[in-house]
């Protein structure tokens, strides 16, 4: 069961968790870097494939396969599901169908990207020595990043206009200063950082997929799931989303290193609070069934082109309001992947890795 404190408390004082104990000067952190995550609010990848047959339903186009073909096929096209793809489809099918099988571009937010930025300068603080993970550290390395991103993205610049460039930047500050209110990452040695976790549940017809910010191992291998929320939306709205964010981390940890993750931790900067979770074995159990139930009604909606828009006070902070019945909008006809699959090998992939 999941045990969450009070909010505005910080467990991190009375609450021993992995690694909180200081590094000895000039310790080094043994990281693996992964690529970054795609989705800039979330700070993970979206992943989410469409796979023909991959659950047991008829292939392309209702075509039977032999059974060594369905194997291929099913392996080559197993359903990929990310943290933030399920909880689109959670909030909202329709949002989910515009993101996952329209793929409608959605530019980033001012928000996002800021919160981009500090994920970034997070962790370039933590590929530095302990010793040099201070707040006048972090705060020159905000332009840097910053420059980095725009030099990978120019269109980025659009984002923040020339005439807000100083207040998006002191408000990444400000961001990172709540950041040091709360941990100090001289006394931390994060195991891994920006790390993808994947395993398969299922009998191995979903994989899972998603990138956690920070993972911390303490010496007697307890496992806490980190994760920095840089937005400015109401709490409420998506506290729920971040935590079932966190239990799918938890899961693929448990699934694939055996241990179920001692602490969820949820680092909200802007707020400077701290909440923790503790999952249990029973929870991921339950929840691993969710995630299964969850990707069978994809499935069905898929196979019937019917994704409903579900409208909640997130509607706020979607993008396709112009696609949306709910505002007046009207979807874009359904995409005819199941086609594209069978003309082109290539397609299978493209489709079935989506992002
Ligand atoms: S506006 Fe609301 S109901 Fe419409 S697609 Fe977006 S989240 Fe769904």
């Amino acid at each position: 069961m999941m045990v969450e404190p009070a909010l505005g408390s910080n467990p991190t004082a009375n609450n021993p968790t992995p690694n909180d104990t200081p590094t000895s000067g000039g310790a080094s952190n043994p990281t693996a870097d992964e690529q970054p995550p795609t989705d800039p609010a979330q700070s993970t990848a979206p992943e989410l494939g469409v796979p023909a047959g991959a659950d047991g339903a008829p292939g392309v186009n209702g075509a039977r396969l032999s059974p060594a073909d369905q194997a291929l096929a099913d392996s080559r096209l197993r359903a990929s599901l990310s943290p933030s793809r399920a909880a689109d489809f959670k909030t909202c099918p329709l949002l989910y169908r515009l993101r996952s099988i329209d793929r409608i571009p959605e530019a980033p937010t001012p928000d996002q990207l800021r919160g981009t930025l500090v994920h970034a300068v997070l962790e370039k603080l933590f590929d530095l020595e302990a010793a040099e993970r201070t707040p006048p550290t972090a705060a020159g390395l905000v332009v840097p990043q910053w420059e980095g991103l725009l030099e990978q993205e120019p269109d980025l610049a659009n984002v923040v206009p020339p005439g807000d460039r100083a207040g998006f930047l002191t408000s990444a500050h400000a961001l990172l200063a709540g950041y040091f209110a709360m941990e100090d990452p001289r006394r931390l040695a994060p195991a891994e950082r920006e790390y993808l976790v994947s395993t398969e549940i299922d009998e191995g017809r979903l994989q899972l997929r998603g990138y956690v910010d920070r993972l911390d191992i303490a010496p007697d291998g307890a496992i806490r799931v980190v994760d920095y929320k840089t937005g400015g939306a109401p709490r409420e709205a998506f506290e729920a989303r971040a935590l079932f964010q966190l239990k799918f981390y938890a899961l693929v940890l448990w699934r694939t290193r055996g241990t179920v993750p001692a602490v969820l931790r949820l680092v909200y900067l802007k707020d400077t609070e701290i909440c923790d979770f503790t999952p249990d074995a029973e929870d991921l159990e339950r929840f691993e069934r969710t995630l299964i139930a969850l990707w069978a009604a994809i499935a069905k909606a898929r196979d019937a082109r019917e994704f409903r828009p579900q409208p909640s006070r997130l509607c706020a902070w979607c993008a396709h309001h112009a696609l949306c019945p709910a505002f007046g909008g009207t979807p874009p006809p359904f995409p005819d992947v199941f086609d594209a699959v069978v003309e082109d090998d290539a397609a299978v992939v493209t489709v079935a890795s989506i992002d």
